[in-house]
C-alpha cells in the first residue's frame, strides 16, 4: 500500500513538478504548427483536440493555482517561465480555434502582454515570453502572409511602449517609497537626537540603517512620543489657567531652532524658525525675558510674518539649560495688552522647569530601556554560549550571539599559540555570501582564510592579540590597504572592521574579526557590548578546549596516544550495534608484539615503549577515520574495521604485518627489528557477540603464536572454528 501511494506520489511529482508543463506546452505547440488546433477541427468536435484542450486547461487551472497559493513564497524564474508560457499558449489556441489571426480574440495578445509585463520579475524571462509570442504569432498565422508582419510589429511596439511606462513608474513608485521610509527614519534620528535620547554617533549612520538601529530608534521614538504629550498638556495647562495666545516650546536642534510643541489659537506657526529673531537676546544671555506692548515690535519667531490673527502683545519666555548650555525655550504670549505680573512669570518658570524635567525623564528612561536591551543580550549570549560543550558549537553560538548584536557580512574566530607565535583560523561565518552584490567575493575570502595559519606580524589580528586591546582602537573604519590577517587576504569590500581578542585571565586565547561593507556598523556602544560577548566567548572556548582535553584524556592511551581499553570497548559496542542495525559487516584484529619480553630484556624498558610508540604510529597511520585503533593492553593493540569482511582484513593485516616488520628499531646495543603477530574475527560470520568476537580473535592469535610468531590468521581457518564457518 505504501509502495503505491509513494509512486503515486513520485509519478504526480513528476509530472507536475518537473516536465509535465512542458510536455503540455509542447504538445499545444504541436498541435498549433500542424494545424490540428484549428477553426475547422474545433467545429467538426476533433476527440484529440477536445482531450488535449482539457489536458491543457486542467494544467493552465493548476499552475495558476500554484501561484495564488499563499505557500508559494518566492517564485522561481523556471515557475514564471512556465505559468507565462501556459497563458500566452492557451491564448493562442483560443484565437487559433476562433479564426486565426482575424479572430475577435486576438486583441487578447495585446491585453496579455501588458498583462505580463506588469508580472514579470526576471528580465530574461520576460524576453522569452516576448519571444514565444512572435513564434506563436507566426505559426498561427503562417497562412496568413505579410499580415503577421504587421502583427508582429503592433506587438514589439506595443510591448516596448508599455515597457517604457511601466518601468518608469515602476521605478518612480519604489523611489518615492524609499524617500519615505528614509524621510520617516530621519525625522525619528533628529527627534530623538534633538532630545538627547540616542547616541548622536549611533544615528548618524547611511541611509540602509538596519534593522537594529530601527529598533533602537523605535524605542527612541516612543520616548519622544511620551515628551510630546506631557509637554502639550502642560503647556495646555498654562495656556489654560494665564490666558495666553500661545504657549510653546522652541528647541535647538543642531545649530537651528525648531517649534516642538505648541498650544494655541493660531494655526499659521512656523515649524521650522529662520532664527532666534527677538529671542536672539536668551541664547546670547540665557535669562527669562518679558516683553510688552509687542504690537510695534516683530514677533516671536514661531509666528509667520503675514499672519492675520489678533495682535499678540506681551510675551514671556524662560530659557531651559542644562548644564549651563541651553536646550530651548518655554514663550508663553497673549493678546490685549495684558502684561505677564510677577506671579504668572513665576507659573510659567514653573512650567519649563517641569517641561525639563519631562525630557530629563524620557531620557532617564530610554537609558534604561537601552540597558535593558544590552542586558537581554548579554543574558542571552550566555545563556547560548553556557550550553556549549563541544567546541563546534562554541563557534557557531559565539557567532549567533554576536550576530544578535552586530550586522556583519564575515565574521572569523581565530586561535593564537603563543609558543609558536601563530594564529589559526578555526571557524567562519560569512552571512555576506548570501548578499546578491557582493557574495562571491565574501565567499571567496571565506575560502581563502579556511584553515589558514599565519604568523604573528602587523595585521590587526596579531596586534589585537599582542595589545590585548580591540583594533581599530579609535572606531571602526577600515582602509582597503588595511593588513588584517595576512598580507594576502586583503578585506576589498570592508567599510566597518573590528578585531576583538579573546582575553582569559593572563592568557589571549585568539580573536574574532567582524567585518561589513557597510560603514558605521560597530559603532561605540555596539564595540562595547561586543566587548562583553567576547569575554563570554573567551570562558566558553577555555571550557570547551579543557573538556575536550578532559575528554581525549580520559579515552586515549598514555603512551602511545591511541584509544584506550575502555574507550576501545564504548566504539566497539557503537560499531556492533550499527552493524546490527544496518546489515554491515565489521571485523576486529588482535595483535600482539612477539618476544617482547627479549626486547624488554635486552635493550631495557625505556626503548620497550618506543618499540610500542612506533608500532602505534604504524598502526595509526595505516588507519581509516572509521576505523577504530586501540591499545588493548600491554604489547596488544585491537582494530575494529567497520565494513570490512574478513578477507579484507587480512590483507590490511598482513600490509600492517610487514610494515611494522620492516621497522628498524635502535638501541644502545645495535638497530633491531620487531614482528607481530594478528588473529582476525568477523562479524557476523565467525559470532554475533562483540565480546565473543574477541574471544574468537584472540585464538586465532594464539594460533599464530603456535604456527611459529609473524603472521595472520583469521578465526575462520582455526580447526575450532565449525566447518561451515571455515568454507
Ligand atoms: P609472545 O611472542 O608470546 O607474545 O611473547 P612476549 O614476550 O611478547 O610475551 P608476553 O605477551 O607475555 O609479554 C608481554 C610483555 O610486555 C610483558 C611486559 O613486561 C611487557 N609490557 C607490557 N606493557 C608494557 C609497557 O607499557 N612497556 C614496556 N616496555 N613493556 C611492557
Ligand atoms: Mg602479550
Ligand atoms: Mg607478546
Amino acid at each position: 500500500m505504501t509502495t503505491l501511494a509513494r509512486t503515486a506520489r513520485t509519478l504526480s511529482d513528476l509530472l507536475w513538478h518537473t516536465r509535465w508543463g512542458l510536455v503540455v506546452l509542447a504538445s499545444a505547440w504541436l498541435l498549433l504548427a500542424t494545424g490540428v488546433a484549428s477553426t475547422t477541427s474545433f467545429e467538426r468536435g476533433s476527440l484529440p483536440l477536445a482531450l488535449g484542450l482539457s489536458i491543457y486547461a486542467a494544467t493552465l487551472a493548476r499552475a495558476v493555482l500554484r501561484e495564488l497559493s499563499p505557500e508559494t513564497a518566492a517564485r522561481t524564474p523556471r515557475a514564471e517561465l512556465e505559468l507565462g508560457l501556459l497563458l500566452i499558449t492557451g491564448v493562442y489556441l483560443l484565437v487559433a480555434l476562433t479564426g486565426g489571426l482575424a479572430s475577435p480574440a486576438h486583441p487578447l495578445v495585446y491585453a496579455l502582454v501588458s498583462f505580463l509585463l506588469i508580472i514579470h520579475r526576471t528580465r530574461w524571462v520576460g524576453f522569452a515570453w516576448l519571444g514565444s509570442i512572435a513564434a506563436l504569432e507566426v505559426i498561427v498565422g503562417a497562412r496568413a502572409g505579410t499580415q503577421v508582419i504587421y502583427h508582429l510589429g503592433y506587438i514589439g511596439f506595443f510591448a516596448a511602449g508599455n515597457l517604457l511606462v511601466l518601468g518608469g513608474l515602476v521605478r518612480r513608485l519604489r523611489q518615492e517609497h524609499s524617500h519615505r521610509v528614509e524621510g520617516e527614519l530621519t525625522r525619528m534620528r533628529q527627534e530623538a537626537r534633538d532630545f538627547r535620547l540616542i547616541d548622536a554617533r549611533a544615528a548618524q549612520s547611511d541611509a540602509n540603517a538596519r534593522s537594529r538601529e530601527v529598533d533602537e530608534l523605535q524605542l527612541a521614538q516612543g520616548a519622544v512620543h511620551g515628551i510630546h504629550e506631557q509637554v502639550a498638556f502642560n503647556l495646555g495647562l498654562l495656556r489654560d489657567a494665564l490666558g495666553l495666545h500661545t504657549a510653546a516650546l522652541l528647541w535647538r536642534s543642531d545649530e537651528n531652532w525648531v517649534l516642538k510643541q505648541a498650544v494655541g489659537q493660531d494655526d499659521e506657526l512656523c515649524a521650522e524658525l529662520p532664527g532666534p529673531g527677538i529671542l536672539a537676546g536668551i541664547c546670547r544671555d540665557p535669562r527669562p525675558l518679558v516683553l510688552k506692548n509687542m504690537s510695534d515690535r516683530r514677533l516671536p519667531p514661531y509666528y509667520a510674518e503675514d499672519r492675520d490673527g489678533p495682535a499678540v502683545t506681551d510675551l514671556c519666555a524662560v530659557p531651559l539649560l542644562r548644564r549651563g548650555e541651553l536646550l530651548g525655550i518655554v514663550c508663553a504670549d497673549r493678546c490685549g495688552d495684558r502684561p505677564f505680573t510677577g506671579e504668572e512669570q513665576a507659573r510659567i518658570a514653573a512650567a519649563a522647569q517641569h517641561v525639563q524635567r519631562i525630557v530629563d525623564q524620557e531620557r532617564a528612561f530610554s537609558a534604561i530601556e537601552r540597558g535593558k536591551y544590552e542586558q537581554e543580550q548579554f543574558y542571552r549570549a550566555s545563556e547560548l554560549l553556557s550550553g556549549a560543550l563541544g567546541l563546534d558549537e562554541v563557534y557557531s553560538k559565539s557567532f549567533r550571539a554576536i550576530r544578535a548584536i552586530a550586522d556583519y557580512d564575515l565574521a572569523v574566530l581565530t586561535s593564537h599559540d603563543s609558543h609558536g607565535r601563530t594564529h589559526r583560523v578555526l571557524a567562519i561565518d560569512a552571512p555576506g555570501a548570501r548578499d546578491p552584490e557582493h557574495g562571491l567575493d565574501w565567499g571567496t575570502l571565506a575560502d581563502s582564510l579556511h584553515d589558514l595559519v599565519f604568523e604573528d606580524g602587523a595585521g590587526l589580528v596579531a596586534m589585537a592579540v599582542k595589545n590585548r586591546h580591540h583594533m581599530p582602537v579609535d572606531d571602526e573604519r577600515v582602509e582597503p590597504e588595511t593588513v588584517v590577517f595576512t598580507l594576502h587576504t586583503r578585506l576589498r569590500h570592508a567599510q566597518s572592521l573590528l578585531v576583538l581578542p579573546l582575553v582569559r585571565g593572563e592568557q589571549v586565547l585568539g580573536a574574532i574579526t567582524l567585518v561589513s561593507a557597510r560603514e558605521h556598523r560597530f559603532p561605540r556602544a555596539t564595540r562595547e557590548m561586543l566587548r562583553v560577548i567576547s569575554h563570554q566567548v573567551s570562558v566558553s572556548l577555555q571550557n570547551a578546549r579543557m573538556y575536550r582535553a578532559m575528554e581525549e584524556r580520559a579515552t586515549t592511551d598514555g603512551l602511545t596516544g591511541l584509544t584506550n581499553h575502555r574507550a576501545f570497548r564504548e566504539r566497539l559496542g557503537q560499531v556492533h550495534d550499527l552493524a546490527e542495525r544496518t546489515g554491515q559487516k565489521y571485523t576486529l584484529i588482535l595483535t600482539d608484539i612477539d618476544h617482547f619480553k627479549k626486547v624488554n630484556d635486552t635493550h631495557g624498558h625505556p626503548v620497550g615503549d618506543a618499540v610500542l610508540k612506533r608500532v602505534a604510529a604504524v598502526f595509526a597511520g595505516r588507519a581509516r577515520k572509521v576505523d577504530v585503533v586501540a591499545r588493548y593492553g600491554g604489547e596488544e593493540f585491537v582494530f575494529v574495521l567497520p565494513d570490512t569482511d574478513g578477507e579484507g582484513a587480512e590483507l590490511f593485516a598482513n600490509k600492517l604485518r610487514e610494515e611494522v616488520a620492516a621497522q628498524i628499531m635502535s638501541s644502545e646495543q645495535g638497530p633491531f627489528q620487531v614482528t607481530i603477530s594478528m588473529g582476525v574475527a568477523e562479524y557476523p560470520l565467525d559470532c554475533r557477540e562483540p565480546g565473543e568476537l574477541i574471544e574468537r580473535a584472540d585464538q586465532a592469535l594464539y594460533r599464530c603464536k603456535r604456527g611459529g610468531r609473524n603472521c595472520v590468521t583469521r578465526w575462520s581457518r582455526t580447526p575450532a572454528a565449525p566447518k561451515a564457518a571455515a568454507g
